[in-house]
């Protein structure tokens, strides 16, 4: 089988102790049973910290610290896992993020995400929407039938046109008539105001919500390339035209989320979109709620 990643993804390099938004700060990581095994097994030493700090009651998880801080993230923003032990000794989850894997029908597609604050500067600084093959694994895959990932070059091949940003957007729902617009802004923020938020501060933010396709200049390239990546993330595994689409829907509503944010002037525009990335894209429920949104408008 052959694995695919956008050109930037090999760039990726964890920033650990640059981190200003640390992913091993507010999360419970969840350890899988072959990394338990291993732990267990370490019976001396960093392992016998290791195993006081997980709780294992249900999935076996580390019990936050004070701050909600990971109990081995080290006052200097360093792992000490990873110190003491080695990075062969992290568990599935603290080893694979920022990454993400999707079937599609060319085969495997590993990406990084945008809540990830390097993530998000190396996708939202990069040129081009070029998806490129990193190995083949020479394992038969047997794809759906549906193939997904050729209308998504046909978003792309769009977004690559030299028309002004905005006849781009317009272009893109003659192509495939999906459109944040098909609800009403204030449609849109009562959608908002239903969401579960990680920081409640977010919801007011979100609250500045418009579908007006005006965009400063000086965000667009931004803004597309995030559209580039929401769409890379969500569209490439759809089963069908119409989840297609509606994952299209949800990305162009990102999109319009990222633009109408940026000239609040709450944050820069990596902040923002990182913002929009962890509390929309990083929880399953509000992802599939505005999917299902799109879906049921089709
Ligand atoms: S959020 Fe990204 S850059 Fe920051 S610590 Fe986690 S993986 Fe590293």
């Amino acid at each position: 089988m052959k694995l695919f990643a956008p050109e930037y993804y090999k760039s990726f390099r964890c920033i650990a102790d640059k981190c200003r938004h640390s992913c091993c700060i507010g999360w419970e990581i969840d350890i899988d049973p072959d990394t338990v095994d291993v732990y267990k097994a370490l019976k001396n030493g960093y392992g016998g910290e290791i195993l006081k700090s997980i709780d294992f009651d249900n999935t076996p998880h580390f019990r936050l610290a004070e701050n909600e801080r990971c109990p081995h993230l080290a006052s200097n923003g360093l792992c000490r896992i990873i110190c003491e032990l080695g990075d062969e000794y992290l568990c599935d989850i603290c080893r694979e993020h920022p990454r993400f894997y999707n079937y599609t029908s060319n085969g495997l597609e590993v990406g990084v995400g945008m809540s990830c604050e390097e993530a998000c500067r190396i996708i939202l600084t990069s040129e081009g929407y070029r998806v490129v093959e990193l190995e083949d694994d020479g394992e038969d895959y047997t794809p759906d039938d549906f193939d997904a990932v050729s209308y998504r070059d046909r978003v792309y091949s769009i977004l690559s046109e030299s028309a002004p940003y905005k006849d781009r957007l317009q272009m893109l729902y003659e192509e495939f008539y999906i459109s944040p617009s098909q609800l009403s802004d204030d449609e849109w923020r009562s959608v908002i105001d239903s969401l579960e938020y990680l920081n409640e501060s977010h919801r007011d933010l979100f609250r500045f919500y418009s579908s007006d396709t005006v965009t400063d200049e000086k965000y667009e390239k931004y803004l597309e390339r995030a559209l580039a990546y929401f769409v890379f993330r969500h569209c490439g595994s759809a089963l069908d035209y119409d989840g297609f689409r509606a994952s299209l829907g949800f990305a162009l509503f990102c999109e319009r989320l990222l633009s109408s944010l940026a000239s609040t002037g709450a944050d820069d525009i990596y902040g923002l979109a990182r913002i929009i990335s962890e509390e929309l894209e990083y929880s399953e429920d509000n992802t599939w709620d505005i999917v299902n949104l799109f879906n049921t408008a089709l």
